[in-house]
């Protein structure tokens, strides 16, 4: 079976003239910034002065880009981006789906094989990928090609990296520093024992996450201090102080977790002479603390103002010192997201004075899904569940009941449809055979959906609606556009200063970047290449 499908895949890849122009970049670096909306390029594109301004003024904007599927996660996300396919094809759903036998929560990049490297960072690998992502196209070509993550997320590092990656790090919160797992490598590079024992944090963490700018910088975006913002210290307001015992994991909602990343990378562009061979390399970064803090504070706060300001500075400088080592006009940069996020509610309601809800699942939601699934086994006369951890649904419970699945799945969904927060409903059968009823977002779902790891249904909740555990903070998952709608960026060699506005998608980059390398990607992935950058 191996043997076979390794045979399919290599027919799937044609060369195409494999590195014999000289415009190929020697160092790939596609970066992903986790939870960035497309939008905070426009909204504080006033302030940038570094690599966010040199790549908007020097290199290709998509305007209009798109993840085209649901959930809009981490985890699916990065499969996306690395791979070019949907999570449909990647079989990277969620972040964790429902095992239907056991009825126990797997995370998308749990493998209970993969053994901690030299005591540290086990229990995770690329076994749930289903197929192979860009750095995996390359090495198959150009087993002397070097593919690197790196990511203060293990879903972010391992699943943008693809099946067999030279290395994948992540963070370790624990810890401190960087780690990884036995199913990449069995000893740590010398240099990654190096960083870690630079003791990074100890050295570049600052006491306390003051604003890099003055107060009016920050003024004319909105409020600091606005109740549904994640309290830091007793306040929503800056500044936030570092605890010298809880700052290991606090550095993830702070500018700081990038600029340590970054730092990261560019040890590995040093030490692992990427980009300085003769064969092209992949380098592949996604930044979390634009996810953290959108989660806690919202994409409207000053928080997320100065997360811009910070990470454009950090962009800048890592830019400018990876040209150093590899040579300019020898780089192809390109960046987007894993997701979008929903604005605050509390921002949007009392800011912009528009409809946005908090809906405590707790509370609103749970209880009334439960008095559904206990009307239903009443009805049943069963006592077993016919709506299983949200998920599944007992069909047999139903039949023995005279209740056709249709039939079933009727009620459930009328039942679903009156609890406020709730707008549609998907069945397992939609998103695998389709409709021929018009059923808005159905499309987002299916490209979504791998049965083997889908539930019976999903729930769509009413947009701009919040379904959470927390009293403050936001989230993202939805199809809507705010969680959907990404930034597409290609800067360096080859690439025009241009923005384009057609509707073009994640799932794009990885096979843009293919034919870039003078590769093709597999022909069985989603993503088109992207013709403005390479025809
Ligand atoms: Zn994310």
């Amino acid at each position: 079976m191996k043997r076979t499908r390794a045979f399919i895949f290599i027919l799937f890849i044609l060369f195409t003239g494999f590195l014999e122009s000289g415009q190929r970049p020697k160092l790939v670096i596609f970066i992903s910034i986790d939870q960035m909306k497309a939008e905070y390029l426009d909204w504080y594109k006033a302030e940038f002065t570094g690599g966010f301004k040199r790549i908007l003024a020097e290199g290709t904007q998509f305007t209009n880009a798109d993840l085209n599927y649901a959930p809009s996660e981490t985890g699916p996300g990065h499969a996306a981006l690395g791979t070019g396919s949907y999570p449909m094809h990647s079989g990277i759903t969620s972040n964790d789906w429902i095992d239907r036998k056991t009825l126990k929560q797997v995370y998308c990049v749990e493998d209970s094989t993969a053994e901690r490297a030299e005591a540290e960072g086990g229990g995770v690998s690329s076994k749930n990928l289903m197929v192979p992502a860009l750095g995996d196209w390359l090495k198959r070509v150009s087993p002397s090609s070097k593919v690197f993550s790196a990511s203060i997320k293990d879903r972010a590092a391992i699943l943008m990296a693809g099946q067999r990656p030279d290395c994948a790090f992540w963070y370790d919160r624990k810890l401190g520093h960087m780690v990884t797992s036995e199913f990449y490598v069995k000893e740590v590079p010398a240099w990654v024992k190096a960083f870690n024992g630079s003791n990074w944090i100890a050295h570049h963490l600052p006491a306390t996450w003051t604003k890099a700018m003055p107060e009016s910088v920050y003024a004319k975006y909105g409020p600091d201090d606005l109740v549904g913002e994640m309290k830091w210290g007793g306040s929503t307001a800056f500044p936030h102080a570092f605890q010298v015992e809880k700052r290991n994991e606090q550095i993830v909602c702070s500018p700081f977790g990038d600029a340590m990343i970054l730092d990261f990378a560019l040890e590995s562009v040093k030490f692992e002479k990427l980009g300085q061979r003769d064969v092209p390399d992949l380098l592949l970064i996604s930044l979390s603390c634009t996810d953290y803090i959108g989660h806690a504070f919202g994409g409207n706060s000053h928080e997320m103002v100065d997360q811009m300001i910070r990470l454009d500075r950090a962009l800048g400088d890592f830019l400018a010192n990876v040209e150093k080592l590899v040579g300019p006009g020898n780089v192809l940069l390109a960046l987007s997201a894993d997701h979008a996020g929903m604005p605050l509610p509390e921002y949007r309601r009392t800011v912009q004075h528009k409809d946005a809800r908090r809906i405590l699942t707790t509370t609103e939601i749970n209880p009334r899904i439960e008095a559904l699934d206990v009307a239903l086994q009443h009805e049943f006369r069963t006592t077993e569940h016919v709506i299983q951890s949200q998920a599944f649904l007992n069909y047999p419970a139903g039949a023995a009941a005279g209740i056709d699945s249709t039939s079933l799945e009727r009620r459930v969904k009328e039942g679903l449809m009156k609890i406020d927060g709730i707008t549609d409903v998907y069945f397992r059968r939609e998103l695998t055979h389709g409709t021929s009823q018009p059923h808005p977002f159905l499309g987002y779902y299916e490209r979504g959906y791998y049965p083997p790891r889908g539930n019976d249904f999903i729930i769509r909740p009413c947009e701009y609606c919040l379904l959470t555990t927390s009293p403050t903070g936001t989230s993202h998952g939805t199809p809507y556009r705010y969680d959907t709608h990404v930034p597409i960026l290609f800067w360096g060699i080859g690439v025009k200063a241009q923005q384009v506005t057609r509707v073009v998608h994640t799932v794009d980059i990885a096979p843009t970047i293919a034919k870039v390398l003078g590769i093709n990607a597999p022909n069985t992935i989603d993503g088109k290449s992207l013709k403005e950058i390479v025809k």
